[in-house]
């Protein structure tokens, strides 16, 4: 088993597919970059969204269109995720993870592509679980080791790792 994180269910084209390892090491890149860079609430979603997926949780990979994607504000939460990316390409913090993720750029750069073309229309799905649960400021605790938010488990994902 492994994880999409695509467009949509329907887009077989554009998608990033891992396996569970892969899925773990590109969760963790995209969490070290969005937790520094999340400012408005849709951004701090996403960054909890990258903490709190976690492989066996059922919930680990995420399509675009399982975002909510405001109406006017979209070009400006894409231009978010592909400041994620970028920043996760240039290494972001990779000498907090206890390990060595070459082939993470490969997955950042398939997944700049998925993102850049990407444009919500709707149908779009439901929303993904780990957006709309109920959070609160324990949530954003930041780990003192990693700088990741504890999020959802009030555990960070590289501590519990
Ligand atoms: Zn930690």
């Amino acid at each position: 088993m492994g994880s999409s994180f695509g467009r949509s269910r329907a887009d077989a084209e554009h998608g990033l597919y891992l396996s569970n390892g892969g899925t773990e090491v590109f969760l963790d890149v995209l969490a070290l970059a969005a937790c520094d860079l999340a400012a408005s609430e849709w951004e701090v979603r996403f960054a909890l969204l990258c903490c709190n997926s976690r492989i066996g949780g059922g919930n680990d990979g995420f399509d675009l269109d399982e975002l909510p994607w405001g109406e006017a504000e979209w070009p400006v939460q894409r231009e978010f995720l592909l400041r994620v990316v970028d920043t996760a390409l240039g290494r972001h913090r990779w000498e907090v993870l206890g390990y060595d993720p070459p082939a993470a750029l490969g997955y950042l750069r398939r997944y700049r592509e998925v993102v850049r073309g990407y444009v919500p229309a709707p149908p779009l799905s439901s929303v993904v679980g780990w957006w709309e649960y109920e959070r609160d400021e324990a949530h954003l605790r930041r780990c003192g080791r990693h700088g990741l938010f504890v999020g959802v488990f009030e555990d960070c994902r590289l501590c519990a790792g």
